[in-house]
């Protein structure tokens, strides 16, 4: 089945000169031989992946933590500008196959502000993908209420990616195993849509459109229990809806990374068939196992279009429109 494919990260030369982004320090050395040169790659062996897996359209990202690790703000405004124009340079050369999220300087929410409206007006590029906090401030900060209105604006999703939180908690003491993909950017990730909601964001701006990865970061799974332990608060916040009822009308996620029959038919029963979306993860992940799980999903053929690219080209016309494009 035909796919359009969210969570597909890339690197620039430049970006590798300057930062660490190649290194994996989580995983072992024999399994990350290949990302530095599937990251560098829009030709060959992606496009190679693609076709084997029928995906017609893959929405790129910059891998984390991307200059969201920076700590001068001059020099991740300079580095997410240049990146930026890289990926529209590459998305150029193959117009039907790719399209992009932008990478954005967080470190200055004027700058993220500007940088967010340039690509969306001179790139079309679909949105933004942010990795998580930025030096400790998290996106429910009174400074990114006007970088949120912009978003509102331009009416354009942010897929908020896992990243490290600046400083780990105690609780990680004695177990590296912990703190990455394995469990520690998943909830560092479920924790931060969370302060979104709580913030009230989603009632000052309602228009707001959030995707998570990992088929949600176990959100899905704990919508119930948000509610009841929410309705028993001594004193909470003046919220307009239930929390449950925010990742409903605001969340999609994608099935990154997670390719498991039972996170999938939970966030199905609980989310619905139009807010999960495909992706894979790659590099990181295998293109060719996320392809064979939601093939073989226990899902009726309509659901498994919704997954695959009937929500993608919903929520993102120009994707339809390449879509469209392809299929002539
Ligand atoms: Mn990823």
């Amino acid at each position: 089945m035909k796919k359009i494919a969210l969570e597909e990260h890339f690197v620039t030369p430049d970006f590798l000169k300057l930062t660490q982004t190649a290194d994996f320090p989580f995983m072992d050395p024999k399994c990350t031989s290949n990302f530095q040169e599937c990251l560098l790659d829009f030709d060959n062996q992606r496009i190679a992946a693609m076709d084997r897996a029928g995906i017609e359209i893959a929405v790129l990202s910059l891998t984390d933590p991307g200059a969201q690790g920076q700590l001068d703000k001059g020099t991740a405004i300079k580095l997410t500008q240049q990146t930026n124009d890289f990926l529209a340079h590459r998305i150029s050369r193959n117009p039907k196959r790719f399209r992009g999220f932008a990478t954005l300087p967080l470190q200055d929410p004027i700058a993220a502000t500007k940088e967010l409206e340039r690509c969306i007006r001179d790139y079309k590029f679909l949105g933004a993908l942010i990795n998580g906090q930025t030096g400790g401030l998290y996106l429910d900060d009174s400074r990114y209420l006007p970088f949120w209105e912009k978003v509102q604006e331009l009416n354009v999703p942010i897929y908020l990616h896992p990243g490290s939180p600046a400083t780990m908690s105690d609780s990680y003491n004695g177990h590296p195993e912990l703190s990455g993909a394995l469990w520690g950017w998943t909830a560092e990730t479920a924790t931060h849509t969370l302060r979104l909601i709580f913030s009230g964001l989603f009632d000052r701006c309602p228009g707001l459109t959030l995707i998570l990865g990992h088929m949600g970061e176990t959100l899905p799974f704990l919508l119930w229990r948000l509610d009841s332990r929410w309705a028993i608060l001594k004193q909470p916040r003046k919220l307009k809806k239930s929390p449950s009822q925010y990742i409903k009308d605001h969340v999609y996620v994608t099935t990154s990374g997670m390719c498991s029959n039972g996170p999938l038919l939970c966030a199905l029963q609980e989310l619905g068939e139009n807010r999960i979306m495909f992706a894979t993860d790659y590099p990181y992940e295998s293109i060719d196992i996320a392809t064979k799980f939601i093939e073989q999903a226990p899902l009726s053929e309509e659901v498994r279009q919704h997954i695959c690219y009937r929500n993608a080209q919903r929520l993102f016309p120009l994707a339809a429109e390449a879509h469209a494009a392809i299929a002539k």
